[in-house]
């Protein structure tokens, strides 16, 4: 399994020299952003603590509740209250897997952070070899969705469409298939900490913080229990929320696309009105003026809304509301792990 491991283009010198200042027992803190999972959760644990038993590293769980109108939260203050080494942050409401792992990031005290959905999607049993990442020396050890048969066709298609056009417009490289299951330390989880944006688009954010990664090549399981949260609309936001938080493209084209257009326009202007001269006027003309008229009215209209997806960010980010609200913290007797070292 490890030799399947792909690793990044890292200077050896550089991975070796941060290899040995890694300390040789961290604190593991595994974010978890919980909505509706009172199906899985239990599952989720058992299969999780299976693999943090054999990896003999001081752990804590920061569960982030996420506004969960089921019995998630009664669950996982039970475990917590019977010993569980975790910490439950309730949210006020529902704000969204983003704003939860936001919460999960700034409550977790380990000086490596894995981050991981709770329907078993993203498998535990791989952050034994993520820990083993860090070890040799990346911040970043990255989940690689290689065989996403568990999605649907058009969720595939729709996902590879996005990330080539995320990674043509955008300044930084975000590499395809990577989901937000990832092992981070703590240098990165400080990097993102410090972002100030209200729109917190993962993914992106992690490309743009940047630092020494290795992706982990995985098959993703279907989910193990309950429902997913997505639809094509909730996706379609989440797309223009990434593109329109990491590239001005869209707004930059109508610079060049409106100099093509009203250059093509001049010279047809220019071409109806020599014609005058020599053939005199000619008053039929319906057809020609209605396709410039619906063609320009339709173009203003697509670069005004273009504008209004900008408009309606900066509205957003200038509120300056934060990104989540933190309603309780439940903690139990091993909340707050001892460090092994
Ligand atoms: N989630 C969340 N808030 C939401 C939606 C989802 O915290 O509003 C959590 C959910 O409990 C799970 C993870 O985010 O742990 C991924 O959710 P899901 O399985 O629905 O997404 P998918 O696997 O389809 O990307
Ligand atoms: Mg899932």
């Amino acid at each position: 399994r490890h030799k399947s491991m792909s690793t990044s283009t890292q200077s050896k010198v550089y991975l070796t020299r941060r290899a040995e200042i890694r300390c040789a027992k961290p604190l593991l803190s595994i974010v978890v952003p919980v909505f509706n999972e009172a199906d899985v959760i239990g599952i989720f644990i058992e299969e999780t603590q299976k693999v943090l038993a054999d990896l003999e590293l001081a752990y804590e769980y920061v569960f982030v509740d996420d506004g969960s109108l089921d019995t998630t939260a009664d669950i996982l203050e039970e475990k917590i209250r019977d010993g569980l080494p975790a910490r439950l942050l309730g949210l006020s409401r529902n704000f969204g897997k983003e704003a939860a792992l936001s919460a999960g990031l700034e409550h977790a005290h380990g000086d490596i952070v894995v981050i991981i959905d709770v329907d078993l999607q993203d498998p535990p049993e791989l952050i034994p070899q993520m820990v083993d990442g860090w070890r040799a020396g990346y911040d970043v050890v990255y989940g690689l969705r290689v065989d996403r048969s568990s999605d649907t066709l058009m969720k595939r298609s729709t996902a590879g469409m996005f990330y080539r056009l995320f990674n043509q417009l955008a300044n930084i490289e975000m590499p395809p298939n990577a989901g937000d299951f990832r092992l981070i330390d703590r240098s990165v989880v400080n990097a993102l900490l410090k972002l100030p944006e209200r729109n917190r688009f993962m993914k992106g954010l992690f490309a743009w913080v940047g630092f020494p990664s290795m992706a982990l090549p995985y098959e993703r399981p279907a989910r193990r229990a309950g429902e997913g949260k997505w639809n094509y609309w909730k996706l379609w936001n989440f797309a223009i929320d990434g593109l329109t938080g990491f590239t001005t493209m869209p707004l930059r084209i109508w610079f060049y696309g409106g100099a093509i257009i009203a250059g093509a326009a001049f010279a047809y202007a220019l071409y109806l009105t020599i014609r005058v001269f020599f053939t005199g006027v000619d008053v039929p003309g319906y057809t020609s003026l209605m396709v410039a008229l619906l063609f320009f009215s339709g173009i203003q209209l697509l670069s005004i809304g273009m504008i209004g997806e900008y408009v309606s960010r900066l509205f957003n980010e200038s509120k300056q509301r934060p990104v989540y609200l933190l309603q309780d913290v439940i903690e139990g007797p091993n909340s707050l792990p001892n460090r092994a070292n």
